[in-house]
């Protein structure tokens, strides 16, 4: 989309400091938001722009996904009844040495095509697999960004447990990192799979890495109780308290779960701005517990929303995880008002983009920024009377809503459909390699597919 288009909703829910604005629109030029205001101010300053929306629709920022796992594209739906480590040993751990870059492309296509469904623009994920042997894995994942037109932040999830190589962990961070920066919508982080995954030279190496080379970090911190006791045992510290000694928290880190953080951690957290990916369908369905959100957003940390990868939510649908979170919360706290639609939606867009310390650009409908807009369809039945949009978003919409998004100034998504790539051909071809795959893995026992 060269020109102008203007972006017309009964709300525009900027996520900005002007709220919900009503009879409102966008004004998107090129590849960023010119205008916010009033729809027929802007229709009379602009004329000629082309028109998206509509006087019923519901204008938002994209959802910032703060984490996830294009890795687990092609293993969703499968192995149930495990908590994470088990399910670690039972599912990931098999599958893992048996990706390569096709299989990225693939995940990450299959993955990515549902976030912008349900309207993710942003997606922060870590590809959690050995080096790739014979080429590097992670480009397949930039690669499959840029087609769909989806805004990444990619990371490798380092880990030295099974390839024992640090010179290989540090090749796959640097050839995805190349390919970041070839790339229009990509950016880089390190990775770290977890501080229990990684020996004391690859940690060492990742902080150097990131502190070092300016980057970004992407790390799991605190999902499961297990995790705290085990680094406890080793350093004599949580894996907060052992990040924060060791330097990582000099980068820019986003920390993945932090559900089983006490005081103290909290507390490191905060004061070393380290920005949280709350995950509450994975925490649901691992039965990890669930995350002190609202004591951590009390402290100033930035919580955003994540689907998390899908082999472990399995979906990879944005409005289901922010009706979670809302959720989850209430049942966490067992009161009503623990938090508010309002709190979960902007959890899913500003603050998500603050966590990432990417609000500059994307998190909310401001002018200057990105072009990074979400239309909900107010000629559906599902929300065809707005009595409070924040609660439309969050309770009473689905992903069938979701009617246009564009990424970057450009369409992903047109009347609720996929525009950058053939979505039936990508089903069509995933199959047998979701098959090959978990036949290598040896996990056929568990999947009709590849029985
Ligand atoms: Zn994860």
């Amino acid at each position: 989309m060269s020109g102008k288009t203007l972006i017309r909703g009964a709300y525009v829910l900027t996520g900005g400091p002007d709220g919900a604005l009503r009879d409102a629109a966008v004004l998107v030029e090129g590849r960023v938001i010119a205008a916010v205001g009033p729809y027929a101010e802007l229709k009379a300053a602009h004329p000629d722009s082309a028109e998206l929306g509509g006087p019923h629709d519901l204008v938002l920022p994209g959802f910032v996904n703060t984490h996830g796992h294009f890795s687990e594209g092609l293993i969703t739906g499968l192995a149930e009844g495990y908590t994470l480590w088990e399910w670690i040993h039972a599912l990931i751990d098999p599958v893992v040495p048996h990706l390569d870059r096709a299989s990225a492309h693939m995940g990450t296509m299959l993955s990515g095509i549902q976030m912008l469904r349900s309207g993710i623009t942003t997606a922060n994920d870590m590809f959690c697999s050995d080096p790739g042997a014979a080429e590097p894995l992670t480009p397949g994942v930039v690669a499959a960004l840029d087609e769909l037109n989806l805004r990444g932040v990619v990371s490798f999830g380092a880990g030295d447990t099974r390839v024992r190589s640090v010179t290989a962990q540090l090749e796959e961070h640097s050839a995805l990192l190349e390919a970041a920066e070839a790339s229009r919508l990509s950016t880089f982080r390190v990775g770290v799979g977890a501080v229990g995954g990684q020996s004391e030279e690859l940690f060492a190496a990742s902080v150097e890495l990131a502190v070092g080379g300016g980057h970004g970090v992407h790390i799991h911190l605190q999902e499961v109780r297990e995790e705290v006791t085990a680094t406890f045992q080793r350093y004599g510290a949580t894996p907060i308290a052992h990040c924060a000694q060791e330097g990582l928290f000099g980068a820019p880190t986003l920390a993945a779960h932090c559900v089983w953080v006490d005081r103290h951690d909290r507390r490191l957290l905060a004061e070393h701005n380290v920005g949280v990916a709350h995950n509450p369908v994975s925490n649901m369905i691992l039965a990890s517990g669930a995350a002190p959100v609202m004591e951590m957003r009390e402290l100033g940390v930035n919580v955003g929303i994540g689907v998390d990868g899908a082999a472990s939510n399995d979906g990879q649908d944005m409005l289901q995880a922010i009706k979670s979170a809302a959720l989850l919360a209430r049942v966490h706290a067992m009161q009503a008002t623990a938090m508010t639609a309002r709190e979960a939606f902007e959890m899913a867009t500003i603050g998500g983009a603050r966590a990432l310390e990417m609000d500059d650009l994307i998190g909310s409908l401001e002018v200057g920024k990105a072009a990074d807009v979400v239309v909900l369809d107010g000629s559906s039945p599902t929300l065809a009377n707005i009595h409070d949009p924040y609660q439309a978003v969050v309770y009473v919409a689905g992903s069938r809503e979701v009617k246009d998004v564009l990424v970057d100034g450009r369409p992903s998504v047109a009347n609720g459909e996929v525009v950058t790539v053939d979505t039936v051909e990508i089903a069509e071809r995933s199959r047998p390699m979701a098959r090959d795959l978990v036949r290598k893995a040896g996990l056929a026992h568990l999947s009709e597919l590849a029985r």
